[in-house]
C-alpha cells in the first residue's frame, strides 16, 4: 500500500458504513457497536485526520417505524416513505454520538444529479471544505426521498467514492459485512481467499465481484463496491473493503492484516476525475478500431474516427466513447451538439466546414476533456 494512501494516517478519510450494520433486523440502530465507531473516529480526529461518514440506514430504520414490509425497499414510493421518517432518526442518532465525544455533526444530503452536475458538485465540494475547515464531522447520505429511480445512486458504496472525490480525501473505507474481496464466496466456498490488495480494476476483478453476498438489508452489494473503487481510484484515493462486524474496526483496520486495499496510485485532473466517475452520460459516440487506437495514445477523438452517435446531448455534455466490441472505452464533453456530431460523423476535416457552415472546432472530443476509462 501507498503509505500516503493509507486509511489509517491520510490526512482526510471517508468512512461509509453500511445499513445491515447501522441497523439490526428489528429495524433499531446497533448503537452499542456505533458507539465503538465514534470512538474510532474521535481518535483519528485527535491524532489529526479529518473524517467524513457516508451513512446508510435511513430507510431501514424508517421501515420498521412505519411498518413497511421488505424493509421499505418494496417500492420506490415505500423507500422514499422509509428514508424521509428514518433520516431524522439517523442523524440524530450521530448528532448524539458525536457530541458526547465533544464534535460537532453537520448533515448533507445529497442526490445524484447533485453530482453529476458540474457546478453543484462544485458548490457541495466547497460546502465539504469549509465544514472540515470548522473541525466538523459531516454526515451525509443520498436525499432518497426526492431521487426517482433512474437518477439515483441506489447505493452508498459509489456515493462514498464520489465523496472522496468532491472532498480530496485520500482514502475511502466501506466498512461492510465482508472483510473484503474474495476470490469466490467465502459464505459458500471455504477454499475462498481474500485478496489483500488490487493494483488496478480489471475484467478479473469484475468477475469476482459477480460472487457476491449480500445481507439484504443494504443495497450495494460486491458489484457496486468494486464500481466505488474505480471512481475513488480515478481520484487518486484508495479504497478499503474491510469488515465491521467487529467492534473497533477502523482500530482493527489500523493493525492490518484485513480487508481489500484498493490501492489509487493513479492521479489525474480533477476535471478528469469528476469526469471519470460520473455515472450517467448524455449519449454515446462508437468509434472505429483506428480512432480507439490514437485515443489510447493520447490522441483527441476527430469526426473521421467516430462511426455512430446515440443519444440527445448539448455542446459540452458528457458522451460514452463506446470502441468497436462494445466496451466504452472513454468520456468526454463533447465540441459539438448531437444533431452536428450526428452530420459529421465519418467525415474528414477538410470537408466539415462546408457541412456545418460555420468553422469547425478542433475535435469531436478534444483530449483535455477526454478521460480513458
Ligand atoms: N441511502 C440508503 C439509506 O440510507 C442506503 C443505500 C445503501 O443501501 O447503500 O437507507
Amino acid at each position: 500500500m501507498v503509505a500516503a494512501l493509507s486509511p489509517a494516517t491520510c490526512s482526510r478519510l471517508v468512512l461509509k458504513i453500511g445499513s445491515s450494520l447501522l441497523v439490526d433486523p428489528n429495524g433499531e440502530v446497533r448503537r452499542d457497536w456505533l458507539q465503538t465507531v465514534v470512538d474510532d473516529i474521535a481518535a483519528a480526529r485527535a491524532a489529526g485526520q479529518q473524517i467524513v461518514i457516508v451513512s446508510s440506514g435511513a430507510i431501514a430504520l424508517g421501515a420498521r417505524r412505519l411498518g413497511l414490509a421488505k424493509g421499505g425497499r418494496a417500492s420506490l414510493e415505500d423507500a422514499q416513505a422509509a428514508a424521509a421518517t428514518g433520516q431524522i432518526a439517523l442523524s440524530q442518532c450521530w448528532a448524539d454520538l458525536l457530541a458526547a465525544k465533544g464534535m460537532t455533526a453537520a448533515q448533507i444530503l445529497v442526490t445524484l444529479d447533485d453530482l453529476e452536475d458540474r457546478r453543484r458538485y462544485l458548490n457541495a465540494a466547497a460546502t465539504l471544505e469549509r465544514l472540515l475547515g470548522l473541525g466538523v464531522v459531516p454526515v451525509i447520505n443520498e436525499n432518497d426521498s426526492v431521487a426517482t429511480e433512474e437518477i439515483r445512486f441506489g447505493d452508498n458504496d459509489r456515493l462514498a467514492a464520489r465523496i472522496a472525490q468532491a472532498s480530496g480525501a485520500q482514502a475511502v473505507v466501506l466498512l461492510s459485512d465482508v472483510d473484503g474481496l474474495f476470490t469466490a464466496d467465502p459464505s459458500r466456498d471455504p477454499n475462498a481467499e481474500r485478496i489483500p490488495h488490487v493494483a488496478r480494476v480489471d475484467s478479473r476483478i469484475q468477475a469476482m465481484a459477480a460472487a457476491e453476498s449480500s445481507s439484504g438489508m443494504g443495497s450495494g452489494g460486491m458489484a457496486s463496491k468494486i464500481e466505488a473503487a474505480r471512481i475513488a481510484n480515478a481520484a487518486g484515493a484508495a479504497l478499503v473493503i474491510v469488515s465491521g462486524l467487529h467492534d473497533h474496526p477502523l482500530a482493527r483496520l489500523a493493525g492490518g492484516d484485513c480487508g481489500t486495499v484498493f490501492a489509487g496510485a493513479e492521479t489525474q485532473t480533477a476535471r478528469k476525475a469528476w469526469l471519470a466517475g460520473r455515472l450517467t452520460a448524455k449519449g454515446r459516440i462508437h468509434i472505429d478500431a483506428g480512432a480507439a487506437k490514437a485515443l489510447t495514445s493520447g490522441a483527441s477523438l476527430l469526426p473521421a474516427g467516430a462511426t455512430r452517435v446515440e443519444g440527445k446531448f448539448s455542446r459540452g455534455d458528457v458522451v460514452d466513447i463506446v470502441a468497436a466490441d462494445g466496451q466504452t472505452l472513454a468520456r468526454g464533453l463533447s465540441e459539438y451538439d448531437a444533431q452536428d456530431a450526428m452530420r459529421i460523423c465519418g467525415k474528414r476535416s477538410e470537408a466539415l466546414a462546408e457541412l456545418l457552415g460555420y468553422a469547425p472546432r478542433a475535435a469531436l472530443i478534444h483530449r483535455d476533456h477526454m478521460v480513458i476509462l
